[in-house]
């Protein structure tokens, strides 16, 4: 987002809670705070007289950034924390979309008592995805077949989930498994009109072939057509309507969701399916889609905080991208944390590719190093996703240090599977 908007034009004034050296460089000053300490922010947002903001992640979302930017007077394109719900709480987004009988549904029941959960298990015989409520970085889900293998399981998980209060709440989400492959579709919004962006598909497992914990992302791809080897126009065409539907809603609530919006779709025998709403860009989905963008990004960003979406499209080039993150050691169970990464960044961008700095901290002028988190995102952009997937692992062989690369991902081997795959689910 840093470098779209600073090609788009803007001066940037950037709050960041570890040094990034990447958006550091594009900005012409920077605030080392926690991005949930929402006064502070909003405090140095009025010092240096900033006049739009952008907010990456979800917790000053939650925290009310945007409510306390708005009443300052500075415009935001990013949804306040009502519109966040979406995003924030998985009891909300469900309960939405029932009460305005959205297209997209999966079947969900909330739970608050352990009881309740066996005597539902006790007479339900359907593969189900259990999760809190509230926020878990993409960490808190469990589902059958992977990591809960009976009905005891299940129980078991769901009387965690309530006991400790995972993602701040003693409630638990109870929903039926969705089968098919993921895709992720985003799209920016006004409040009223939205404005899609190319569909994504993302690789949440840590290790190759799809295996593995849960984590934020280990890296994407998109298709030059927009598309995906398994995903058709009226497919992708009946995601945006979701997101829509979903935008209306929220309208019709009184509570207008501005900023970019993140669908995470099912695609099932019967179409896409809501996983999971994102108040924000998808991470790492905005790495593929922010580096295809012709238009400018800064312009967008005033037409969502303006409400002035409506009439303008935006433009992405028509080439494929795929990124992988390298991230630490042990990610997804114990991340090593302090590794340095050298990096040779002329050499990444010689290879056609664009670096991404992420979660990493740089202590000292020129020293990067690893954080628990994913540390940096490599795209390789080009006509297809194969020459893509090349430029990518080319630029991968210029860093230097102890951490871990899914691959895998992009190459021609895992396609395959996943267009067989969707082909055996549309098929059974
Ligand atoms: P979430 O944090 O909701 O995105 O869930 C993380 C991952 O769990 C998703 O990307 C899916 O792979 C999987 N998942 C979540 N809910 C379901 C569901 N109802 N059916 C199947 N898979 C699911």
């Amino acid at each position: 987002m840093a470098r779209a908007l600073a090609e788009g034009g803007a001066e940037l004034y950037t709050v960041m809670k570890n040094r990034n050296p990447g958006i550091r460089r594009l900005s012409e000053d920077v605030l080392l705070a926690s991005e949930t300490d929402i006064e502070k922010v909003a405090l140095y947002a009025r010092m240096k007289a900033v006049e739009l903001a952008c907010v990456g992640p979800e917790a000053p979302l939650e925290a009310g950034l945007v409510d306390l930017l708005e009443k300052e007077g500075i415009r935001c394109a990013a949804p306040t924390k009502a519109a966040a719900r979406l995003e924030t709480s998985k009891e909300f987004m469900r309960s939405l979309m029932a009460r305005h009988n959205l297209p997209g549904r999966i079947e969900h029941w909330v739970f608050s008592d352990i009881e309740e959960v066996r005597r539902f298990v006790s007479v339900y015989n359907k593969g189900v995805a259990v999760k809190p409520v509230g926020l878990t970085g993409g960490k808190g889900v469990k589902i059958t077949g992977d990591q809960l293998l009976s009905k005891d399981d299940v129980v078991r998980y769901a009387s965690e989930v309530l006991d400790k209060k995972m993602g701040g709440l003693s409630r638990v989400v109870i929903e039926e498994k969705a089968e098919g492959e993921e895709f992720t579709l985003q799209a920016f919004s006004d409040g009223k009109a939205v404005a899609p962006m190319p569909a994504v598909q993302d690789h949440k497992r840590a290790w190759e072939g799809d295996v593995g914990p849960n984590t934020g992302g280990m890296g994407s791809y998109s298709q030059q057509d927009h598309l995906l080897p398994f995903l058709t126009r009226a497919e992708y065409d009946e995601g945006l309507r979701i997101i829509q539907r979903t935008v209306d809603a929220l309208a019709a609530e009184g509570t207008p969701f501005k900023g970019p919006i993140y669908g995470q779709f099912m695609l099932t025998r019967d179409g896409p399916k809501v996983i999971e709403f994102n108040a924000r860009f998808g991470d790492p989905e905005a790495m593929n889609v922010l580096s295809l963008m012709e238009s400018n990004f800064l312009d967008t960003c005033e037409a969502m905080a303006g409400g002035g979406l409506g009439g303008s499209r935006s433009s992405f080039s028509n080439l494929a991208t795929v990124c992988k993150y390298v991230v630490p050691v042990g990610y997804g169970v114990s991340s090593k944390v302090g590794s340095e990464i050298a990096v040779d960044e002329k050499a990444v961008e010689a290879e056609g590719a664009r670096l991404y700095y992420a979660a990493v901290n740089e202590k000292e002028p020129g020293k990067v190093l690893t954080t628990t988190s994913r540390a940096l995102g490599v795209v390789g952009v080009a006509g297809d996703i194969g020459a893509a997937e090349e430029r990518c692992e080319n630029a991968l062989a210029h860093l230097r240090g102890e951490f871990f690369v899914r691959h895998d991902i992009g190459r021609p081997e895992a396609l395959r599977k996943k267009a067989e795959h969707m082909k055996r689910v549309r098929g059974a």
